[in-house]
């Protein structure tokens, strides 16, 4: 591990109002990301895993800056970056992308592929407009896609295809970090994993380091060196992939892991089922804020909150059962 990180985040918190009566006063806040820590170093992915609404994408939306944090710090390469302004962000968009769930949201249809790969080398000033033409047709060729796309619109292509439309743009600028935010979730299987190999196979062209963000661990296991496990705003496990697959140690995490299909029906799975839905993060439950659906609740869950706490060098956990005394 290299000393400076390439993204370092320090008790990150988005909190949204939530206006409510005839003036519109914020009394309650949306914690959808409270006080979360972590790194990625160069070339690595953290795998960031939780069920819809537990602030996954929010977070991935802060570190791109799309969102300005309400409070907490991200350090990229060593630079304080969670409070500049539009104008001092400039540089940092070129080595901070991300790729969306669904690119059709994120490409624009009234323009063509060559258009929309062009778009990031045009805002950042970057060659002329034939050295830009040869960057389309190489990117084309980087993703699989036939240099014939470039007058062709989003909506003429497949899911896959658009996905990978969307991953040629946001290595346009040669960056550093990708947000990469479910970016198989609305494919078919048989695409995912072509999808999945690609994002592999550039990260090892391109020393990219990814913040893979899903909903559904399997695929997270497969692309991850590190794994963080995210619920209701908060990191409650995380840690080394194979570490977390193998020995989960939060209730939490273990009911995602068991929750995997394993392709052998000889092979005898304990599927621990999570009660309930995910608390509103408007107004959280108190103690831990897993303790309405955890299975091994104890009563001091429902008062004392855990904190993330090392239970060996690669592992970290929140939960009171790793800290009994
Ligand atoms: Fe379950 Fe208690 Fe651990 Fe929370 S702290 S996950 S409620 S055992």
């Amino acid at each position: 591990m290299s000393a400076t990180p390439l993204l370092r985040v320090r008790d990150l918190s988005m909190h949204f109002p939530v206006r409510e009566g005839v003036l519109l006063r914020a009394s309650r806040f949306n914690r959808a990301v409270d006080n979360v820590s972590f790194d990625i170093q160069p070339g690595e992915t953290l795998g960031l895993v939780g069920e819809s609404g537990c602030g996954k994408s929010t977070l991935g939306r802060c570190i791109t800056r799309l969102y300005r944090p309400t409070s907490g710090s991200i350090e990229f390469e060593g630079n304080e970056i969670s409070k500049l302004g539009q104008r001092d962000l400039l540089p940092y968009r070129r080595d901070i992308q991300m790729i969306f769930q669904d690119p059709m949201e994120s490409l624009n249809s009234r323009h063509t592929v060559g258009d929309i790969l062009e778009e990031p080398l045009i805002i950042h000033n970057i060659g002329d407009r034939a050295a830009r033409k040869k960057r389309v047709l190489e990117l084309l060729d980087i993703v699989g896609l036939p240099s014939r796309s470039m007058s062709r619109y989003p909506f003429e292509f497949s899911g896959g295809q658009r996905q990978r439309i969307g991953i040629a743009r946001s290595i346009a600028l040669n960056p550093k970090l990708v947000i990469c935010d479910e970016p198989v979730s609305a494919l078919d299987v048989s695409i995912q994993s072509q999808i999945l190999n690609l994002l592999v196979s550039l990260q090892r062209e391109f020393n990219l380091s990814y913040l893979f963000i899903a909903h559904d661990l399997a695929v997270v296991k497969h692309v991850s060196d590190r794994i963080a496990i995210m619920y209701l705003g908060k990191i409650v496990e995380s840690g080394d992939g194979h570490d977390i697959y193998r020995h989960p140690k939060h209730p939490y995490t273990t009911s995602l892991i068991s929750s995997i299909p394993i392709p052998d029906p000889h092979r005898r799975v304990d599927h621990q089922i999570i009660r309930g839905d995910v608390p509103s993060p408007i107004n959280p439950p108190a103690g831990c804020s897993f303790h309405p659906r955890c299975p091994r609740v104890m009563d001091q869950c429902r008062h004392k909150p855990p904190s993330l706490r090392e239970v060996s060098e690669t592992h970290d956990v929140s939960c009171h059962l790793e800290f009994e005394s």
